[in-house]
């Protein structure tokens, strides 16, 4: 029986295939190019531009790499599908344009689209059910940017996660399946969205903390699952339920890590996060891999957790290497951000690669020194303009949703992480002398304030969305109401 929001029957809206949509697979052959076919003189879109926008979004970049692969070529069709989005020109574009020719947030298609997603799946959805925490996740955090009341799913929230949590502690991604880090920060974060004390007290917290002592390693990492893989996912998810759930620092008696002398949860984690930076700058998901975007963002926000940044971030990267890394994530003419060195831009990686930028300014900042905003010192790390004009002028699917790039169906997944990436070039993200949680080891993670950026926008002020909690990516204050809770819960 299909369920039902606000009185309405809802049906997902799907790609006519009723798949997924498919990641295609990147195909290796060497090509070469004679230097005078520059790819440059390919690009097409003569046509002039809306006004109000910059060449550098209008034209394709004026360096071009001479040597040709399949990356090029890649990079050059991703230019060319973006650059009449990016000129205002693509007659699938609703606008209104504003002065600055970009075009409006279409927030009802949005909510709706998020809304339809939290309903009905068809069966090529199957592969899917190990994502549950992870649909009702990106739907809420989506909902919640663009200013819907989430506690109306409540209920419905609490009978779709409680069937997913372990006797043995932790949430598996669907019902009936092995406990997973990834759906259960999922799950936490989306009981921390919804609120209210049933919701809070749903998770067994004295199971969650023993199987999180199984899974700490010698190293100083964490696995994913029992027997699974480690990475910095895990670490990053089991740091955020350990301090969102006021879970004892101290590993459980009977805790792998206690046989190697370890006694705290975040024994060693540092180091192990140090090791994961790579000679580009980057950080990789698990030591001596390739620097990824979404790594990064874990392992900076792990680090911003378990300290304040100017100590963490600052100790453990190298932070003008870590600098030119992020930067070069950003494109032009396209605005948005890659994920990986030589990979075209993907609009999750607006809150993948966004996201560090905050954290990495708060390492810059140095130690809050009042309950208000630090004076802008240095401007924006990285061009929020440039990725407003991707996120509104690529990403926005014409049916609601938003997507990867043009030529890519939505999901909720993008839909989530794009607008969490609209959030932050909306906001300035600042830490306080003040902290929301009693805790001395999480103060600086409750300590962060957010506040609306005025100067030089290229939105519209209809376009504005809430601000996210920059490292539980959740409202602030469903954050600091599940912690504030559990304080004052008997563990
Ligand atoms: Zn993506």
């Amino acid at each position: 029986m299909p369920l039902t929001v606000a009185g309405k029957h809802r049906r997902v809206r799907f790609p006519s295939t009723n798949q997924p949509a498919q990641i295609p697979r990147e195909q290796k052959r060497p090509r070469t190019r004679p230097a005078s076919s520059h790819p440059a003189g390919k690009m097409t879109s003569q046509e002039a531009p809306r006004p109000g926008i910059p060449a550098l979004f209008t034209q394709p970049p004026p360096i071009r790499d001479p040597l040709v692969t399949e990356s090029v070529d890649l990079q050059d069709a991703t230019i060319e599908k973006c650059l009449p989005f990016l000129k205002g020109l693509h007659s699938s574009q609703k606008g209104p344009f504003n002065v600055c020719g970009v075009p409006a947030l279409q927030r009802d298609d949005h909510v709706g689209y998020l809304y339809d997603s939290l309903e009905d799946y068809p069966a090529g959805f199957v592969a899917m059910d190990a994502s549950r925490p992870w649909m009702v996740y990106w739907a809420l955090t989506g909902l919640s940017l663009l200013g819907e009341d989430v506690t109306s799913v409540r209920q419905r929230v609490i009978k779709t996660l409680q069937p997913m949590q372990n006797p043995a502690g932790g949430f598996g991604g669907g019902h009936g399946q092995t406990s997973h880090l990834a759906g259960s920060y999922a799950a936490v974060l989306s009981l921390a969205m919804v609120g209210g004390e049933e919701a809070y007290a749903l998770v067994d917290r004295q199971s969650m903390w023993r199987w999180l002592g199984r899974l700490k390693q010698a190293d100083g990492g964490f696995r994913v699952c029992e027997g699974g893989e480690e990475d910095v996912r895990g670490a990053y998810c089991a740091m955020t339920i350990i301090s969102l759930l006021d879970l004892p620092l101290a590993l459980p008696p009977d805790a792998v890590g206690r046989s190697t002398g370890m006694e705290n949860f975040t024994d060693e984690l540092p180091n192990y996060l140090a090791r994961c930076q790579t000679f580009e700058g980057g950080i990789s998901g698990s030591p001596g891999v390739e620097a990824h975007g979404a790594y990064a963002f874990c392992a900076l926000a792990c680090l911003s957790i378990i300290g304040p940044p100017e100590e963490t971030i600052a100790r453990c990267m190298d932070l003008p290497l870590l600098l030119s890394w992020l930067s070069a994530r950003q494109n032009a003419p396209e605005g948005g951000f890659s994920g990986r060195t030589n990979k075209l831009v993907d609009g999750c990686y607006s809150h993948w690669v966004g996201g560090c930028w905050p954290l990495l300014q708060s390492a810059i900042d140095g130690k809050p020194q009042s309950a208000g905003p630090p004076p802008q010192a240095v401007g924006s790390l990285f061009s929020r303009e440039g990725l407003d004009r991707y996120i509104l002028g690529c990403c926005q699917s014409p049916h609601g949703g938003l997507r990867d790039k043009p030529g890519k169906s939505p999901d909720s997944y993008h839909t989530c992480y794009v607008l969490a990436g609209l959030s932050e070039t909306q906001h300035h993200h600042y830490r306080t002398d003040i902290s929301a949680s009693s805790s001395e080891v999480f103060a600086s993670a409750f300590s962060w304030k957010s506040s609306p950026i005025r100067e030089d926008n290229v939105f519209e002020k209809n376009d504005r969305l809430t601000a996210l909690h920059p490292l539980y990516v959740i409202p602030h204050q469903a954050a600091e109401r599940m912690r504030l809770w559990y304080e004052s819960e008997p563990f």
